[in-house]
């Protein structure tokens, strides 16, 4: 039986973050990779969610000790654009003090879960796929135990479960050490969403090659937003999150989201969405399927990709059993959804090194000390915007539009934008004040059995 001192279960950044740094401190690091097919790979990789986008401070966040590699980014970013159903706001900053020096860039994830394995090798951690982990015997004394599909067995001391948001893996080796109630709250089917999303051609007249666009209170949902990222030539990857199972009967403002139809007694499709939204765009002006075609040799297939995600707050990892969670897994993407590589590849991090160090008791409070103003920001915005509806949206951007000053923040303009704009601050203030001291995470490491 093959005995390593840290086992890594997933590839994708997380993963290949916590293999580096455990190899870079001198462990005998493996990671093991389910290996999922792509169009745009040619070998069974990673399970790369090819949305990717990079915003400045994330970069820092990240702390890779060097750049990403030109050859990974598809474009540079002036600013994002937010579209309500009338009011817009571009933002030309993020507001958080960063080393890179534009807004951030696009990039190709396959390529970025690529680098990131390089780089694992490179530091000298064993990275294996196409033959998943089956199951985890913990045993914190006498070395964990971790079945492969085919039955193959591994030894390790320590345990770092990256097997994203869907916690295949993870939620199988909590069970035993939380209650049914604690469990019950990380099962996936609690918060579930999807994203869909289409590689298209755009025309080059009305291809924004710097700006990402977003379009809230367009689609019912919490956190259900289409969007467009700018991909290199004039393809853009246009994508939709949404919750699954939403009964729209119960969605009072039906007739105000631009993107449903009065016939729709069920959510429609992400194609549908989709359809809709380029028709409402530029349908007057184009045929859509001539002029913004699928590029088909892209993605997971034929051209489109689609991932189960859960809408969720982190967790804490049961570290006096040797093992950690880190990224996807622990919860750490954004409530959002998006914005997850760099909090990933961080947790990934600091987990690799400290298993590698045999302080891995250290690692739940150095993630929170890494990312939890992150966190914070990302739980109490998702928190404010619980139940906007489309005209929320609008006066929510209008306020905004007003706070900023060319697409930054401006201090004096947000106190001159009235009582509005000082409500909106104040209650996004409060909601973070109400999650201080870390009561952002759900499941405490104190609430572990063992
Ligand atoms: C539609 C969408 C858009 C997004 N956009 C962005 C964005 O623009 N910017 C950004 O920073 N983040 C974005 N994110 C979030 C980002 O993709 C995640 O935060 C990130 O992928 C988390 O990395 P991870 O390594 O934790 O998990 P993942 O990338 O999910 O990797 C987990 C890996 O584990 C493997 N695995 C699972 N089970 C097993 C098993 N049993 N055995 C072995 N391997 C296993 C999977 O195959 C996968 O490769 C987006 C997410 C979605 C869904």
């Amino acid at each position: 039986m093959q005995r390593v001192d840290v086992a890594v279960v997933g590839g994708g950044p997380a993963g290949t973050a916590a293999g580096t740094a455990a190899a870079e401190n001198d462990a005998d690091a493996l990671i093991i990779e389910k290996g999922v097919p792509r169009a745009d790979r040619e070998q069974p990789g990673p399970d790369s969610t090819d949305a990717a986008g990079m915003l400045d401070y994330w970069t820092d966040l990240m702390d890779l000790n060097e750049p990403v590699p030109e050859w990974v980014k598809c474009r540079e970013l002036d600013g994002t654009v937010f579209r309500g159903p009338t009011e817009n706001v571009t933002i030309r900053s993020t507001g958080i003090d960063s080393s890179y020096p534009n807004f951030g860039f696009t990039f190709n994830r396959a390529r970025f879960d690529d680098w990131l394995r390089e780089r694992a090798e490179d530091a000298g951690a064993t990275y294996r796929v196409g033959n998943g982990v089956q199951h985890v015997d913990v045993d914190p004394r006498a070395g964990h135990t971790l079945t492969l599909r085919d039955g193959e067995e591994i030894t390790a001391e320590y345990v770092i479960l990256a097997d994203g948001p869907q916690r295949t893996v993870t939620n199988r080796v909590l069970e035993p050490l939380l209650s049914d109630d604690a469990i019950d709250r990380l099962a996936s089917t609690r918060a579930n969403h999807i994203a869909y999303q289409e590689h298209r051609e755009f025309p080059e007249e009305v291809f924004d090659e710097s700006l990402l666009t977003f379009w809230w209170g367009f689609i019912p949902g919490h956190t259900a937003y289409p969007w467009v990222f700018p991909n290199d030539g004039t393809v853009a990857r246009v994508g939709l999150t949404m919750p699954i199972g939403l009964d729209l009967s119960t969605v009072e403002s039906h007739k105000e989201y631009a993107l449903l139809r009065e016939s729709d007694d069920t959510v429609p499709a992400g194609n549908v969405y989709i359809r809709r939204l380029l028709e409402r765009e530029y349908g007057d002006e184009y045929d859509i399927d001539e002029a913004f075609p699928l590029v088909e040799d892209r993605g997971k297939r034929n051209g489109t990709e689609t991932y189960p995600i859960s809408s969720t707050r982190p967790i804490d990892s049961p570290t006096a059993a040797k093992v950690a969670i880190v990224g996807g897994a622990m919860g750490a993407t954004s409530a959002f959804h998006e914005g997850g590589d760099h909090v990933a590849v961080r947790t990934g991090k600091i987990a690799g090194r400290l298993a590698a160090l045999g302080a891995l008791r250290a690692y739940n409070s150095e993630w929170k000390h890494a990312i939890g103003d992150e966190i914070l920001r990302n739980v109490s915005l998702a928190d404010v915007v619980r139940g906007y509806e489309p005209s929320d949206w609008d006066r929510a951007f209008g306020v905004v539009d007003r706070m900023l000053n060319d697409g930054k923040y401006h201090t004096r303009k947000a106190l001159t934008s009235g009582l509005r704009g000082l409500s909106l601050l104040g209650t996004y203030e409060w909601t973070k004040f109400g999650y201080r001291n870390h009561r952002y995470v759900q499941i405490q490491e104190e609430q572990y059995e063992r």
